[in-house]
């Protein structure tokens, strides 16, 4: 049996598997980012956010302006010299006076609702910074995993192009046992040196190297099943 091709074969197998692993790794990685959903649908909440207090602060402003024409209005009439009657300016002097009082807390309602939709803008804008950082952190990472992708995939070849030239060079029925083997373990021929397998570093029996020096037919190691390969 051609040990030394089968030895080199498993070598080249052997990384082959290595590169397959690498590259799945890699593949698993792939992905659109799974964040997304969630952070669009924040910042869709906030946008409402958004809205909402501006049209709160419209509202607000608008009291305002409503109270501050009621004033005035109530200023024109009660210096206009048309009533005379006593009792009707006093009223009319209560009523502005009462108006001038609601004014103040009306505007810091609308201050509180202006600084509300000014803070809802800005949580919004950070929101919309962050959503670009991070798809663009993510997207730039994918690249870099596209790209190794690509050169493990070339490995992954190149080993199947050595692998196919290897197996080449090796008789068919020598491939079968092989292959027979290989399905159960990654290292199918193990050398032995100084009466030790270098598989699994144990002693192998003195029968067993010299039936395997002797290379008429296959000797396994008892004790990890490898070929035995006697140089
Ligand atoms: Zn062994």
């Amino acid at each position: 049996m051609d040990l030394e091709g089968l030895q080199a074969l498993q070598e080249i197998d052997i990384q082959r598997d290595r590169a397959i692993r690498e590259l799945q790794t890699i593949v698993e990685q792939i992905s659109d980012p799974p964040f997304l959903a969630q952070l669009d649908a924040e910042v869709e909440a906030q946008a409402d956010e958004v809205r909402r207090a501006e049209l709160s602060a419209r509202e607000a402003h608008a009291h305002v302006q409503t109270a501050e024409r009621r004033i005035e209005a109530a200023d024109a009439r009660l210096y206009s010299g048309t009533i005379t009657d006593h009792r009707t300016l006093e009223e009319l002097q209560r009523d502005l006076y009462s108006q001038r009082q609601q004014l103040s807390p009306t505007k810091d309602a609308e201050t509180r609702a202006s600084q509300a939709a000014e803070a809802a803008r800005d949580a919004s804008s950070w929101l919309m910074t962050l959503r670009t950082n991070v798809v663009d952190a993510w997207n730039a990472r994918q690249a870099q995993l596209r790209s190794e992708q690509a050169s493990a995939q070339e490995q992954v070849d190149e080993h199947a192009r050595q692998i196919a030239e290897v197996r080449g060079q090796i008789a068919d029925e020598e491939l079968a046992v092989y292959d027979q083997y290989r399905r159960r373990r990654p290292r199918v021929v193990a050398t032995v040196t100084g009466g030790v397998c270098d598989e699994c570093r144990l002693m192998v029996p003195t029968v067993a190297v010299t039936r395997a020096r002797r290379g008429n037919r296959v000797v396994d190691c008892p004790s990890c099943g490898c070929i035995l390969r006697v140089i």
